[in-house]
Parts: structure tokens; sequence; C-alpha cells
């Protein structure tokens, strides 16, 4: 069994991206500018955010978090998006999800400029990205895919169980995974909360990517010898013994499922490290796209 280093793996790509921003500086381009709403007081979020941020500094991008009150109104919220929008030395900007219950988060979403959206949540850019036209792809599908390259994992004619098909993860990553291409040309099966007797699917997968958020769904029986398994999954569980007094917990049951598996993401050290670069790769191509645009 080989662990699939997100750590190891994000840190060689921020090195690229920090090599080629310093080229873009060299040559009297500005530094990429990533801007990051967020409001309310999420505590998953916030340290999603401050991720990003570090994330930010590291590949020498200049950032800004935007920190908004749980009050705030759709109007005033979308009038913050519009401005960012026209705001030239802005080249990408995340709002980050979820939002307050009485804020409309698709609204949100479309509201924000298509050459903006580095988190890939636009429309225009799912759209793009189901024709496997150039865009911002969804981060974590995104890292999930550069994961999987950089361990030659060859995915053609494979079968890949997605678990999951929320916009963000399940859909984009099965899309991702069946198209033309290394990594790619799968065949995929959707799995959801309506799906009858998962197991049946997962235990004839060659990969499979877990995007659930229910702590340890994934069990040893549920899978077969030799399989690649991704762990998308984050959910926070209470544990006395954890200092911050909670443990971060993915969808696979590792301890039983890694003896099994050829291939298999680390929960936390996987797939949280390769959304975040992948971010980060999302920025910087913004900023080439506004730069050829001009
Ligand atoms: P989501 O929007 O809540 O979607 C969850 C999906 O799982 C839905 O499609 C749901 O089915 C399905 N599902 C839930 N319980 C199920 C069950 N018992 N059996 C079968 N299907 C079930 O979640 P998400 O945004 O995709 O995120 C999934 C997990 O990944 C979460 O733990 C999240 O925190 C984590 N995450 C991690 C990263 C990272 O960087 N590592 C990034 C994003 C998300 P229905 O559609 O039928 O409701």
């Amino acid at each position: 069994m080989v662990l699939l280093d997100g750590k190891t793996t994000s840190a060689a790509i921020k090195q690229q991206i920090a090599k080629q921003v310093e080229e873009l500086v060299a040559n009297g381009e500005k530094r990429p500018h990533l801007v990051a709403i967020l409001v309310g007081d999420n505590g998953a979020s916030k340290t999603y955010v401050a991720a990003k941020e570090k994330a930010c500094g590291e590949v020498g991008f200049n950032s800004t978090v935007l920190r908004l009150p749980e009050e705030t109104t759709e109007a005033e919220l979308l009038k913050e998006v519009d401005r960012l929008n026209h705001d030239d030395d802005v080249d990408g900007f995340i709002v980050q999800l979820p939002l307050p219950k009485h804020i409309n988060e698709q609204r949100i979403i479309e509201a924000v400029d298509p050459s903006k959206d580095v988190d890939g949540f636009h429309p225009v850019n799912v759209g793009k990205l189901s024709l496997g036209l150039p865009t911002f792809v969804s981060a974590t599908p995104f890292g999930i895919m550069e994961l999987l390259k950089a361990y030659n994992i060859d995915t053609k004619g494979k079968h890949c169980v997605v678990l999951g098909r929320s916009n963000i993860v399940g859909r984009p990553m099965a899309n991702l995974l069946s198209q033309k291409g290394n990594p790619g040309d799968c065949t995929v099966t959707i799995c959801h909360s309506r799906t009858q007797d998962i197991a049946s699917y997962t235990r004839s997968a060659d990969i499979i990517v877990a995007a659930l958020g229910v702590p340890e769904f994934l069990k040893g029986d549920m899978v077969k010898d030799g399989a690649v398994i991704v762990d998308v999954g984050i959910t926070r569980v209470p544990d006395e013994t954890r200092p911050k007094g909670y443990r971060i917990v993915g969808d696979v049951a590792f301890d039983e499922v890694a003896p099994k598996a050829s291939y298999i993401t680390p929960v936390p050290g996987g797939v949280g490290p390769m959304t975040i670069v992948s971010l980060m790769k999302n920025t910087l191509q913004a900023a080439q796209w506004r730069k050829q645009a001009e």
C-alpha cells in the first residue's frame, strides 16, 4: 500500500508556482492577487480561509480576506462581489461556503465574474468543464487529478466509483475522470443517498473517490483488493482527548481499508492540501488569462 501524500505533492507544486510568480515579478508584472470573502463565524470556514491565506504567502501571491459579519445581507454581499468583479487589482476571488442561511448561495455564485471565479463554481465554468474546455476546475477534483497524476496512477479503462454528487466535488470529479486523457478514460459510476446497495458498486471499483461527509462510511468489506482509494471527507468529530475538542475524520475507515488498497490518501494530509494548492494554480491561471486578454 502506498500513501498518496498530498502534503509532499502540494509542496512541490507550490514551489513551481512560487518560481513562476518570481518570473512574473522579474518581468515587471504584478503579483497575482486572491481575495477571499468570509461571511460569519463558521469555525471550519475560518480554518480553510486561514490555510488559503497562508498558501498565498508561500507562493508569493498578494492575498486579502474580507471578513463580513453573520448579519450581512444578500444585497450587501452582492455589492461586495460586484466591487471585486470590477477591481483591476484582483485576479481571482472566492466566497467561502457555506453562507449564512438567509443568503442564497447560488445567486452569489452566479454573480461572480466567471473570469475571476477561481473556485470554478460559476455555471459558465461548470459548463466549460463538462465540455472539456480550458477553465477553472473546482479545486478539490482538480487537486485529486493532480495527485493521481503525480503518482502515475493508470486510470485508463478503470471502473471508478464516486461517492457523492455535490456540485463542488462529486459531479466535477465524475466528469473529469470520464474525460479523455490520463488521468481520465475511466468508466464512472456516481453513488448518492438514493443509491441502493452502494457496496455492490464499490466492490467492483478499481478507484473509489469518497466525498460524502459521513465519517468512516467506506468499510474494508466494501473494497476489492488493490483498489485506489481517495478520501475527500472532512468531518469534525468531538474528541475530548484533543486540544481543540475534536478530531478530523474522513469518509473511509482507514485502518480496515488501507491494508487492501494499492494507494490511499490519508486524512488529514491527502486531498486537503491538494485542494488548497489547486486554488493557487487557478489564481495564477486567472492572472495569466487576464494578462493575455489585455
Ligand atoms: P455535500 O454537498 O453534503 O454532498 C454529499 C453527497 O454525499 C451528496 O451527494 C449526498 O447524497 C451524498 N451522501 C451523503 N450521505 C450519504 C450516504 N449515507 N450514502 C450515500 N450518499 C450519501 O458534501 P461535499 O461538499 O461534496 O463534501 C463531501 C465531504 O468532503 C465533506 O466531508 C466535506 O467536508 C469534504 N470536503 C473536503 C474537501 C477537501 O479539501 N478535503 C473539499 C470539499 C469538501 P444526496 O445528493 O442524495 O443528498
